[in-house]
């Protein structure tokens, strides 16, 4: 058996790095050579980790940087609801979306993630708004997409511990999943990282400039970093991509709470979409709500929210929000009971373009700079990974990202 000077079973220590890779599918890719192309990606959230993770199985070397921590930002205050719905309009966004939906079940195979399928659920109380919600599944049909209006009695056998109040149909839209985007944003960077990926956390990237060779100097809190490329995958800040991009992406960023119980015994199958509240329940027994309607149109609460904050004032409040989301949760799902307890309640920002759609590309204002900024970052961050590292490592256009270039011309489109 050779053994090093500490003991080690070299071969049975190759052997298990080798099965861990297997089991991520990454045994295959090269680590990337002291040749390939210095890429930062500014952001690790699920959009920031995901195209990191591409770009060093493609053999890049990476510098992950985030101000914070991996999957901290918007992307732990998310519903994660991962989808092609009616909302994504048009057609083209739509399909982006389907294509979010299948790069997820590779991405899930590739890294054994816990991914919460089982489809959604979803109806108004309105019958206007009903209505409308059976129109557009009628199209969402046109578009390939397998989902279809269900009557309660089905809808029943689906989610047999849930009330379907008034309604007599709801959408069910099979494909649907969820996931922790801060899990499968952590369990990319790991991946990456025993490929290579340099990380840095707690670091802020506050400048840019453009040295003599050509490449881009990043300002950051920790020193420069030198590199042939950079990704700016920042969020709802809008700040970022000025000073790193110079360009004003136009975004009208809405808050959003969502709240986190602790561990409960299996009680929904769907990602559950009721009147007033969303509701998924994840692998771990965890249930994770969001709410339908945004913060009040208040004077108060604008001043309150003109500083993009991202914590309560104080905990009385965000208990206060936990038990308003949690209440509307019970008219329909009787079984969250009373003595459930809350284990985190959450401020996320959207990052949300005016006109609802991606910015994903090049900066047209400056060099080696590319942007990903997105709304329903959850449900496309697997493409998205999957089609910017193609562009950046095989100077591609990709056609599928061609209408969400930053140089477009901003249309207010209220989508979400
Ligand atoms: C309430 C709510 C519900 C949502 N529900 C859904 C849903 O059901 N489905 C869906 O698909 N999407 C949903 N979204 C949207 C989705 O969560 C976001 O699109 C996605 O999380 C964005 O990910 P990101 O990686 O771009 O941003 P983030 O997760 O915010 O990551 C950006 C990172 O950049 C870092 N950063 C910023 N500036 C700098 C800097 N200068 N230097 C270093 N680091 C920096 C931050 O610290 C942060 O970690 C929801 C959003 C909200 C708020």
């Amino acid at each position: 058996m050779s053994k090093d000077k500490q003991g080690i079973d070299r071969r049975a220590f190759n052997r298990l790095m080798l099965s861990s890779m297997a089991v991520t599918g990454i045994a295959n890719k090269a680590a990337a050579t002291a040749e390939a192309p210095h890429i930062a990606v500014i952001g690790a959230g699920i959009v920031g980790s995901s195209i990191a993770y591409n770009l060093v199985k493609q053999g890049a070397r990476v510098t992950l940087i985030d101000r914070s921590t991996v999957g901290g930002g918007t992307s732990h205050g998310t519903f994660a609801w991962i989808n092609a719905t009616w909302a994504k309009q048009p057609r083209h966004y739509h399909r982006f979306n389907q294509l979010g939906i299948e790069a997820w079940y590779r991405l899930q195979e590739e890294l054994s993630l816990p991914l919460k399928w089982g489809g959604s659920l979803e109806w108004f109380n309105s019958e206007t708004r009903q209505q409308r919600l059976a129109d557009d599944i009628a199209e969402q049909q046109q578009w390939d997409e397998p989902a279809r209006m269900i009557d309660v009695i089905e809808a029943t056998g689906l989610e047999p511990n849930a009330h379907f109040g008034e309604a007599e149909q709801v959408a069910y839209s099979p494909r649907d999943g969820a996931v922790d985007a801060r899990f499968a944003s952590q369990r990319m960077v790991k991946a990456a990282e025993r490929l290579g990926l340099t990380l840095f956390e707690n670091c802020d990237v506050n400048g840019v400039t453009t040295a003599g060779n050509g490449q881009s100097v990043l300002k950051t809190t920790r020193g420069d970093i030198e590199v042939d490329k950079y990704v700016i995958a920042t969020g709802a800040d809008p700040e970022a991509t000025i000073a790193l991009a110079g360009v004003d992406i136009p975004q009208r960023s809405t808050p959003g709470v969502i709240v986190i119980t602790e561990p409960l015994p299996k009680m929904l199958n769907t990602i559950f979409v009721a009147p007033g509240v969303h509701v998924h329940q994840r692998l771990d027994g965890r249930i994770v709500l969001g709410e339908q309607d945004g913060a009040p149109n208040t004077a108060a609460h604008k001043q309150r929210l003109a500083s993009y904050p991202t914590q309560f004032p104080s905990d009385d409040i965000a208990q206060e929000h936990a038990k308003r989301l949690l209440d509307t949760a019970r008219l329909f799902l009787p079984s969250l009971g009373r003595d459930v307890v809350v284990e985190e309640v959450v401020i996320g920002w959207r990052p949300l373009p005016l006109d609802g759609h991606p910015v994903i590309g090049p900066s047209p204002a400056l060099p080696n700079s590319y942007i990903a900024i997105m709304h329903s970052g959850v449900s496309l961050a697997p493409i998205v990974g999957e089609m910017v590292s193609d562009e950046l490592m095989n100077a591609s256009s990709r056609p599928e990202l061609a209408l969400y270039r930053a140089s477009r011309g901003f249309q207010r489109i209220k989508r979400y």
